[in-house]
């Protein structure tokens, strides 16, 4: 046997991803991969469906979910590992987030309208299907469906950023009262592809180091296809002076749906994981799906 290999970044239909946890976990098997964290935004819908084909096709699955938080005004993800999912606080938390996505769907519809792109409630609903938390990407599967833009990518480029003309913020959890959230459902707490995109500019060497000295937070997602190697190597020695834990994965939506970002692309090493999941037994949290 060689060595496993380990994803654990990923997103299901629960969320903004294209494939059922079921389907996922299959491509998950046939990429070759032994164990993948399914981390949906705001949500641990997925887990119930991913447990049942885990233990079907021999396939492990860490429990996870990605959670959208703000420091200093700047979006942040957040992941958590093996957090009690009957936790109340975090439930809680996780709703507030979640009607904030509903609260937005409105108003980006309106502006999107405006700008000569109308869409249809039923075909955003489509795209939405059982999923509690819409997201930006089931807006620009409908603008793909309806013609505005070729991919989603070409949505976000050229709409939907956070710079974008069709752009709406919405509510965040604020970053550090989500990692006490994790904490206090017994997860582990990884802060996701903090030098990617726009959360650099809050989320500095010494700041990430100090919450880790301080115990409040676990690791660091270094292994992401939003760093290029400059900054895996740098975020990977700030990592390696305050001991935070080294993860990796593919934040893998489904094929196609991000250039890149393809299932097992990045990955944790089995030493990680294990001391993720000895973490979560110390601190009474839920390993199992
Ligand atoms: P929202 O959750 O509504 O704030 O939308 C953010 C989500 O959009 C992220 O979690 C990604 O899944 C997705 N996303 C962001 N940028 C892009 C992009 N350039 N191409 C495809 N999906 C993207
Ligand atoms: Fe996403
Ligand atoms: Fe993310
Ligand atoms: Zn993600």
């Amino acid at each position: 046997m060689g060595t496993p290999a380990i994803d654990l970044h990923t997103h299901s239909s629960a969320s903004d991803g294209a494939d059922t946890p079921g389907v996922l976990l299959m491509k998950a098997a046939q990429a070759g991969l032994s164990v993948i964290a399914l981390c949906d935004h705001d949500t641990f819908a997925g887990l119930r469906e991913a447990g049942s084909t885990a233990t079907a096709i021999g396939l492990e699955v860490l429990p996870g979910v990605e959670i959208s938080t703000r420091r200093r005004g700047v979006s942040v993800h957040l992941l958590g590992y093996g957090c009690r999912r009957d936790d109340l606080a975090l439930n809680a938390g996780l709703a507030k987030v979640r009607s904030g996505r509903q609260d937005r769907v409105e108003t980006m519809r309106t502006r999107l309208a405006e700008l000569g792109m109308p869409i249809p409630a039923d075909v955003l609903a489509a795209h939405v299907k059982d999923s509690p938390s819409v997201g930006r990407p089931h807006f620009a599967d409908a603008m793909v469906e309806l013609g505005y833009v070729s991919d989603r990518s070409e949505a976000f480029d050229r709409w939907l950023s956070d710079e974008g003309p069709a752009f709406v913020d919405r509510y965040c959890l604020p970053f550090e009262e989500a990692l006490q959230l994790v904490h206090g459902a017994g997860g582990v707490a990884v802060v996701a592809h903090p030098w990617g995109r726009t959360s650099v500019s809050v989320l500095d060497a010494d700041y990430l180091t100090s919450l880790v000295s301080d115990g409040l937070l676990d690791g660091i997602e270094v292994n992401h296809d939003d760093h290029d190697l400059a900054t895996r190597k740098a975020l990977a020695s700030v990592a390696g002076r305050c001991g935070a834990l080294v993860t990796g994965g593919s934040d893998y939506h489904g094929t196609g749906k991000k250039r890149g970002y393809e299932l097992g692309c990045n990955t944790t090493s089995a030493e990680v994981l294990t001391e993720i999941q000895h973490r979560v037994t110390d601190a009474g949290g839920q390993l199992g799906v």
